[in-house]
Formats: C-alpha cells, sequence, structure tokens
C-alpha cells in the first residue's frame, strides 16, 4: 500500500506487471464469431438437405423435427468437439437479472463399460433445468413446480469455454413464459404481421418485416481492491453512502478523452472476446462520468441483438476481474454524477431492405415513413405510462429525472424538421395537401424530405424516446436490464397502433375512398390524437412537470405504482390482442417486479444499516474521543480561559459529531422498525409500496448525516474507501 492510498489498490499492482492481452495477429473480419455455429459451419457441418430445413427454420419460424434435430445436433457436437468442448447448457433470460445455465457433460455409458460423447436432437431441443427456484410469480404451485427450456434456432449457438450454449426460451409446462424471451419472440412476431400488413399499401413485394436493435451499454469501472472495501458496492452493485469528490464531473474532461491505459487494455481484451462470439463490436468511448464507459455495437436484428447484449454484461463482469476491476452495470453507482443507461436504437426494416422509419426519395416512400413515424408515436403515446413501467426498477429508478437521465415521464423528441412536417401535415386542408390529378395519381404536397435529417443530431440527451434520422432512440432503459422488458411493450404497443391503423383505412378504402387520401386522412387524424407526446423542451423542469399532466401523460414517480400500468386495461387487451401475454402472465410478472423491488430496498436497508451501525459511527465516535482527549490535555496545561478559546473548535466539532451520531443511530433504529412493519403487509404490492414510502426515502436522509461525518473524520481513520479514490483511481 502505497502511503497516499488509504486501501490496497489492486491496479497499482496491474501497473507494474503488463497484462497479458491476446494481441491478435488476426484481423477482426478473421477471428469474429469464432466461436458461433454461424450459417457457413453449418453450411459445412450439416448435410445439404438439413442445412436447407434450418435456413426455413431460421428465417421462416418452419418446425423442426426430432429426426432433423438429431442431426443438427451431431453436426454441432463435431464441431464444438474440435474446440475442446466436452459440455453443453441451455442457455435462458429468466426474470431475475442476467441469463442462467445448466450444464451437462457430454457423455453416456456405451454398456461395455467405456463411455461416449452423446449429443441427441432431445437435449438440443429441450431441457427441463429444475426451474422451481425461478421467479415464477406463482404461475407454477410446488407439485407441478416443472418448467422447460426449448432451443431457440433464430439465435446461433456458440462456445465459451469447454461449453457450448443454447440459447432458448423457458416456460412452465402449461406453456406460460418465464423468461423475458418468450414473450420478445411474440411482439416480434406480432409486429412483423402488423408491419408488413401496413408495408403492403406502399409496397406489395415486401414479405416480412425485421426489428432492428443497436443498444449502447454503460458501464463503471472500479479498482477491484477499492470495491472490496465497500460493503454497499459489493452486495447492492451502488454506494450508499458517500460525499461528493470535490472534483467529480463539472470539468467535462473525461467525456470522449483519451482512454486510460488499464482501461484501455480492458477493452480491447472484452472486444476481442465478444468479436469471437459474434458481437459486432463497433463503439467504444469514455463516458460523462469519470470511470463511465460505453461499448455499442453495430444494430442486429433484435432477438440476436438482446442475446448477445445479455452476453456483453456477462463478459464485461467476468474480463473487469482479469484486469484488476470491478464491472458496474447498476444505474446508479454513485449520486451526484451521471447513472448508467443502455440506450435502445429501435427501427424496422422490410425483408427488401428499406428502413421504415429513414425518408426515401419518392411521394411513396415519404408516405409510408410518415405512416411509420405517426404510428409509432400513437403507440408510444397510447402506452407511455407502460412504456414507462417497462423500463422501471429499483434500481433505474435512482437514475432517472436527473443528470442526463431522461426524466420520469415519457415524451418524443422529433427535431425541428419532423415536426414542422407533422404540423404541416395536421394543419393543411386536405385540399392543399393532396391534387387529383388523371387516374390514381394523386399528387401529395408533402415538402422534399431530405434523406438525411440535419437536425436529428440531437442536443436533447434527456429525451426519453428521441427519433434519430432512421430510427427511435428508447433512452430510459436502464444500464443493466434486459432491454427485452422495454422492447416487448414497444413492440407490442406499435403492433396495436399499426392493426388499428390499418383497419381504419381499410374501412375508408371500402367506403371508396382513395387509398392515399384514406391513409392521409387517417394520419391527419392520428398526428392531432398522439400531438401531446411530442415534446422537445426541458425534460426536468418543474414547467413540463405541470404541462405533461394538463396532456393527459403518466406523470407517476413511485416505483412500485409505476408498475400498475401493466394491469391497466388498455395495457391488458394490448398484450393479449397481440398475443404477446395472457392476464395471468401479466400478473405473475407483476408481483415478481413488486417482491424483486421490496428485496431490493430490503438488502440495501439492511447493509445500509449495518454499515451505520458497525462502520461510521464507532469511528466517528472514535475520532470523537480523540478530540475530546485533545480537550482535556489542553486543560491541563493552559490556564482556564486560554485552554477555553482553544477549544472552541473542537468543541463545537464533538458536538457535530454527536448530532450527526445521534440522529443516525435513532433512525436507523427508526428504518427496522418500519422494515418489521412493512414485512407484516402480506399483499405483495403493499409491501412494495411501504417499502417505497417508509423505508427507501430513510436511506437518503440518514445519509445525509453520514456525507457530513465523512467530512469531519480523520481521513485516516474513515473506513470507506471515498468517491475521489473510487472514481479517479485507474
Ligand atoms: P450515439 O451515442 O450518438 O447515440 P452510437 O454510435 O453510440 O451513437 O450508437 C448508435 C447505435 O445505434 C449503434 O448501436 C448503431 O448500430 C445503432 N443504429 C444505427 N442505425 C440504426 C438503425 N437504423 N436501427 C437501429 N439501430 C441503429
Ligand atoms: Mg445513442
Amino acid at each position: 500500500m502505497s502511503s497516499s492510498l488509504r486501501f490496497e489498490v489492486v491496479g497499482e499492482a496491474f501497473k507494474k506487471k503488463a497484462i497479458e492481452v491476446p494481441s491478435p495477429k488476426e484481423r477482426p473480419s478473421d477471428f469474429f464469431a469464432k466461436y458461433v455455429f454461424t450459417r457457413k459451419k453449418m453450411q459445412e457441418y450439416l448435410p445439404s438437405d438439413v442445412f436447407e430445413k434450418m435456413c426455413d427454420v431460421i428465417d421462416n419460424g418452419a418446425t423442426l423435427d426430432l429426426k432433423t434435430a438429431d442431426i443438427v445436433a451431431d453436426g454441432m457436437k463435431r464441431w464444438a468437439m474440435g474446440l475442446g468442448v466436452t459440455h453443453c447448457t441451455h442457455w435462458f433470460q429468466p426474470l431475475t437479472e442476467g441469463t442462467a445455465e445448466k450444464h451437462d457433460a457430454f457423455v453416456e455409458h456405451d454398456h461395455q463399460g467405456g463411455m461416449i460423447e452423446v449429443f441427441s436432437g432431445k437435449q438440443l431441443v429441450q431441457q427441463e433445468p429444475d426451474a422451481s427456484s425461478f421467479p415464477n410469480g406463482g404461475i407454477r404451485s410446488t407439485f407441478e413446480a416443472r418448467g422447460y427450456s426449448a432451443w431457440d434456432p433464430a439465435s446461433p449457438v456458440f462456445v465459451i469455454g469447454d461449453t457450448l450454449m443454447i440459447p432458448t426460451i423457458f416456460i412452465a409446462y402449461t406453456g406460460e413464459a418465464l423468461d423475458y424471451k418468450a414473450p420478445l419472440k411474440k411482439s416480434l412476431h406480432a409486429l412483423n404481421k402488423a408491419a408488413t400488413d401496413v408495408c403492403h399499401y406502399f409496397y406489395p413485394d415486401v414479405k416480412k418485416v425485421i426489428t432492428n436493435l443497436g443498444w449502447e451499454q454503460e458501464y463503471f469501472l472500479v479498482d477491484e481492491g477499492l470495491y472490496a472495501a465497500r460493503p454497499d458496492l459489493l452486495m447492492t452493485g451502488r454506494t450508499l453512502m458517500g460525499h461528493d469528490s470535490a472534483k467529480s464531473q463539472q470539468m467535462d474532461d473525461h467525456y470522449f478523452g483519451s482512454i486510460p491505459g488499464r482501461v484501455a487494455e480492458f477493452m480491447k481484451d472484452l472486444e476481442i472476446q465478444a468479436l469471437e462470439l459474434g458481437i459486432p463490436c463497433k463503439t467504444r468511448h469514455n463516458e460523462a462520468a469519470p470511470n463511465q464507459f460505453e461499448l455499442a455495437p453495430i444494430y442486429e436484428e433484435m432477438n440476436l441483438a438482446i442475446d448477445h447484449n445479455m452476453l456483453l454484461m456477462s463478459l464485461m463482469t467476468r474480463i473487469a476481474r482479469k484486469h484488476g476491476f470491478r464491472c458496474l452495470l447498476h444505474e446508479k453507482p454513485f449520486a451526484g454524477i451521471n447513472g448508467s443507461g443502455k440506450h435502445n436504437n429501435w427501427s424496422l426494416a422490410t425483408d427488401t431492405g428499406i428502413l421504415l422509419h429513414a425518408p426515401g426519395k419518392t411521394p411513396t416512400d415519404n408516405l409510408r415513413f410518415i405512416t411509420f413515424i405517426v404510428e409509432t408515436l400513437m403507440a408510444v403515446h397510447r402506452h407511455n405510462g407502460l412504456l414507462k413501467a417497462s423500463i422501471m426498477s429499483a434500481t433505474n429508478a435512482h437514475r432517472l429525472g436527473g443528470y442526463e437521465a431522461p426524466p420520469n415521464i415519457i415524451s418524443s423528441f422529433l427535431g425541428q424538421q419532423l415536426s414542422d412536417l407533422l404540423d404541416h401535415l395536421e394543419n393543411s386542408t386536405e385540399e392543399e395537401l393532396t391534387n387529383v390529378g388523371g387516374k390514381h395519381s394523386i399528387q401529395l404536397d408533402i415538402p422534399q424530405i431530405p434523406e438525411l435529417l440535419i437536425d436529428n443530431t440531437d442536443r436533447n440527451r434527456t429525451s426519453p424516446f428521441a427519433f434519430i434520422g432512421n430510427r427511435f432512440e428508447f433512452r430510459a432503459v436502464g444500464a443493466q436490464a434486459n432491454s427485452a422488458a422495454a422492447m416487448i411493450a414497444l413492440n407490442a404497443a406499435v403492433a396495436e397502433a399499426l392493426t388499428n391503423f390499418k383497419q381504419r383505412v381499410d374501412m375508408l378504402i371500402a367506403n371508396g375512398t382513395d387509398k392515399t387520401k384514406a391513409i392521409l386522412q387517417v394520419i391527419r387524424e392520428d398526428i392531432k390524437t398522439c400531438k401531446p407526446i411530442r415534446f422537445d423542451g426541458n425534460g426536468y423542469s418543474k414547467e413540463w412537470q405541470e404541462e405533461a399532466e394538463r396532456r393527459g401523460l403518466d406523470t407517476e414517480r413511485s416505483c412500485p405504482l409505476i408498475f400498475d400500468r401493466y394491469l391497466d386495461e388498455r395495457s391488458v387487451n394490448m398484450f393479449e390482442q397481440t398475443n404477446v401475454f395472457k392476464r395471468y402472465e401479466i400478473e405473475a410478472r407483476n408481483e415478481i417486479k413488486w417482491e424483486t423491488y421490496t428485496k431490493k430496498v430490503q438488502i440495501e436497508a439492511r447493509i445500509f444499516g449495518d454499515m451505520c451501525m458497525n462502520h461510521i459511527i464507532p469511528v466517528a465516535t472514535r475520532y470523537q474521543s480523540t478530540l475530546i482527549d485533545n480537550v482535556h490535555k489542553i486543560q491541563a496545561i493552559f490556564p482556564t480561559d486560554v485552554a477555553q478559546q482553544l477549544n472552541e473548535q473542537n468543541i463545537d466539532l464533538i458536538k457535530r459529531i454527536s448530532e450527526h451520531t445521534k440522529f443516525i443511530a435513532e433512525n436507523t433504529d427508526r428504518m427496522i422498525e418500519n422494515r418489521k412493519v412493512a414485512n407484516r403487509i402480506d399483499d405483495i404490492r403493499e409491501r412494495a409500496i411501504a417499502y417505497h414510502d417508509t423505508v427507501a426515502p430513510m436511506i437518503e436522509d440518514i445519509r445525509y448525516h453520514v456525507d457530513k461525518l465523512e467530512l469531519i473524520v480523520d481521513d485516516e481513520m474513515w473506513p470507506l474507501p471515498k468517491y475521489r479514490e473510487l472514481l479517479f483511481i485507474r
């Protein structure tokens, strides 16, 4: 430990011994997807008829028979064993954070006293992880506590270490989803259907619509040694106490600054391993807060993009440790500086290569562009409360509403050009917009839309749902969340809006209205209806809070109450109509949300209470004793009046320490009492509300006094690494 550092900083050792990072002689294009059973490898390892069958399964959702699965499994096994693989696992996304896996070896008895390597189609397609301990919201009562995982052929299998990883959905025997992937796939299916139908107004040859996702993953790195000395970080992922560092992010010198050496090594290692697993990493940079960084890949089809994000988060966590760091994915690890989000760039594209949220060259393209923009806004407007619920969690709640994060109200930023265009459509008369030439030749007077909307590099970084030229960016999603939660709600809501749009247009056409006029008429109605969702101003202002309420947008701030939006009739109808969830699935999932919320706050309150009583108060008292000791000694050697004067400052400090410790001790007791009261509440929702209203705020109140003590107590005695150490040592 160097004298200026109070804790063992792992990084010091790392700086001395250069860590070994594989330095690839090959280019990324050579090792990209090295550990993925890609189409190219399928072609190599499978008979051609089976390969074609698999392409049909992947591209068109054809069903897979067990005989084919056996052959596929055998090809996979041969490929994987060539990489030294001995085990396989179904890899799924239960309703906890992260992913789950259960490994099985490839071995079986050969019935001659030896063993053989076996991997059957049955093992590939279906497994039964003992699922009773995953959250299920009471869907499976114990006597039928069985769930099974089923292969998702749309996401290729891959190899990590000695294990073949098989992406799967996870459902109860009775069919209910117990994970994120199953409903995500349903929402993508619904959106594909609805969007393809609408596309046919413009492009009759479109066969399917693909939903794209490009996520941007933010994270913090903290030195492993300092992390280990913070019980709060260790147990909750965030600091529950800690005074602002004298320097934090006010200089804006971290954002896009040069990447520090030890971090650069970590990033390089991470990127190589991610690329080998087929994750198309593209961008890396420092983020706004000190020790905060971002990684973004090239966007992909959403189902795969989400698997890749889940995989990346686990890679980050693992590889950070190899470099003597801990990777923090919590949305708000440090109070008073930026938190971490995961911007979700969302767009639709046809199989014929048209980006539906991007303007085009012809009047048809422009009408299509406006249709998809307006119907997306319709979805976001109608379900703004639900979308907020979809990104809400005990942890993300700390991030929203400050420091560049979106506020607690969902609205959409469109930029000047697009706003003007929608206003023009809304305010012009129908005659102004259309002039009928010969047969079928309605000329649309829509101002030319530039292909590149210049003002889209929008500077309003706080808008929760911003239009970015050819896509929308949903920025409220939390850094550690599974993006699927938000994307399921968004996809289903847009599917509903598009279906509804088509019904109304078809009705007009059936009554003799020209197609283009019918589309325009419905769009104009919808531009008016969804206008309240458009907002380009300061999302943090008090005026916006009031204005949003007037506009009828959801302004609820309490996390457990925001979850209620899932159970609104309009949400349940939407999920049932799009075939994404049944009502009782939503009910079960909400139980898990409330339960998880309660547990998180409960754990925080416990750790925080322990730290106050075992770390902070004893140390503050010890420091206070040294002050008292000093007071006595001064009294012993100076005349009373001189001593009094000299002791003034110490006595003031002694008093202040007493006041703070008294507050902390008394209120920690009260917090424990409040927890006991909350724990006695049977109703899971009511209990979460009690934790939100009576426990969570006490952590903040008490923290204020702890942070004040940090400023008073001798630095050498302070038992926790401070913000300046956590944020600036790298
Ligand atoms: P910024 O930080 O300015 O938002 P980044 O380059 O960090 O931009 O991230 C942009 C993300 O958006 C990337 O993941 C990129 O692949 C993705 N993206 C770009 N175009 C589209 C699109 N049409 N649909 C979905 N995602 C997209
Ligand atoms: Mg972005």
